[in-house]
């Protein structure tokens, strides 16, 4: 990464966590280009679009949009819906998962309430034989991210994973105690800003580190979501799995919704198991913004769509 784009990161990451920006552009709804990478504010728009996906062979994971919240109603509210989510994913019969956000729960706030919530959820995904997984958010989390998803897996809800990410160096050890005690794990890049004393700051280093833990969590016997777009990494993936005699039911590729839709398209007709992250909701803000920050060009192309439309 060249100064410019780590200067340009740098500044994006920055407004992901500014409150007045967030207000006033969450005030103007989608009309700034953030349906490009968000299915809609309701839940309705994100099921027509989850179930177009899943005609095209593509599972989802839907994800109500919320983080950072600042009052435990809001984390009532994050219960309540995801708890909603989860009856119309079962009434509508879409293969699709949730993914949510501790923060979104009450995390910063309440720990044992976010815990408490986060339960609820679990509980009720477990009952209508669905899978939830926890996000991993920026490093002050990590560690009590992990912990939720012990503390469940040892009341006996094994229905819920987490997300491990490579540019972190504690990761591969992360990874290889987490495999052994089989919690079911997708592995990413990293999408927050964190300092050079604990991930690696050069891209390279990080897409390396990527490719180990692939391969760690692979060769642990333990079922892989592999989430990148990187099609260097996707076609290492394929090589490497047919080489080891690793079978496709062993991993799955996810990307994130409206980002390389027709690569999303042809690995599900070749056969492998695809999912989209699809978010949405009403604070699609910091998401957003995070997707912007990963790719300089999508700020050109939400410029041009504000004078185009
Ligand atoms: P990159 O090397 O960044 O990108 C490879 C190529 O993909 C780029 O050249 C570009 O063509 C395309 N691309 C990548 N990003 C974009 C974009 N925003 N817009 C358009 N094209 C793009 N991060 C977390 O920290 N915690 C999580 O819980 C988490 N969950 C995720 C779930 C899914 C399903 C996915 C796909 C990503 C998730 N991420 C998460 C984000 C991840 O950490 C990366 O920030 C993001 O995926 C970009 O990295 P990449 O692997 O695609 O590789």
């Amino acid at each position: 990464m060249d100064a410019g784009t780590r200067l340009f990161r740098t500044a994006l990451l920055g407004l992901a966590g500014n409150r007045a920006a967030r207000k006033l552009s969450e005030r103007y709804g989608m009309r700034l280009g953030a349906g490009r990478f968000v299915a809609g504010e309701t839940m309705e728009d994100a099921l027509k679009h989850a179930k177009r996906l899943n005609d095209a062979g593509i599972a989802v994971t839907l994800d109500l949009l919320g983080e950072s919240i600042q009052s435990l109603e809001e984390a009532k509210a994050s219960e309540l819906g995801y708890v909603d989510l989860l009856q119309a994913i079962d009434r509508d019969q879409i293969n699709g998962n949730v993914s949510l956000k501790p923060t979104q729960f009450g995390l910063a706030l309440d720990p044992d309430s976010c815990y408490d919530s986060i339960r609820t959820v679990v509980r009720e995904a477990d009952r209508l034989g669905l899978f939830v997984r926890l996000d991993m958010e920026d490093s002050p989390w990590t560690d009590a991210t992990i912990d939720i998803v012990r503390r469940l897996h040892a009341e006996g809800l094994k229905n819920v994973g987490t997300v491990i990410q490579a540019y972190l160096y504690r990761s591969v050890q992360d990874v290889k105690q987490l495999s052994a005690e089989r919690v079911n794990l997708r592995l990413v890049k990293g999408a927050y800003k964190e300092p050079a004393s604990i991930a690696f700051p050069a891209k390279k280093d990080v897409d390396s580190n990527m490719r180990r833990l692939i391969r760690t969590r692979l060769e642990s016997g333990e079922y892989t979501a592999i989430a990148t777009h990187d099609e260097t990494i996707i076609r290492w993936v394929k090589s490497y799995a047919r080489s080891r005699r690793i079978p496709r039911t062993a991993f799955e590729f996810q990307m994130l919704y409206g980002i390389r839709t027709p690569l999303q398209e042809s690995l599900a007709r070749e056969g492998y198991t695809v999912r989209s992250y699809v978010p949405f909701g009403r604070s699609w803000y910091p998401y957003f913004v995070r997707r912007l920050a990963e790719r300089p060009a999508n700020v050109t192309f939400i410029v041009k769509s504000l004078f185009t439309r």
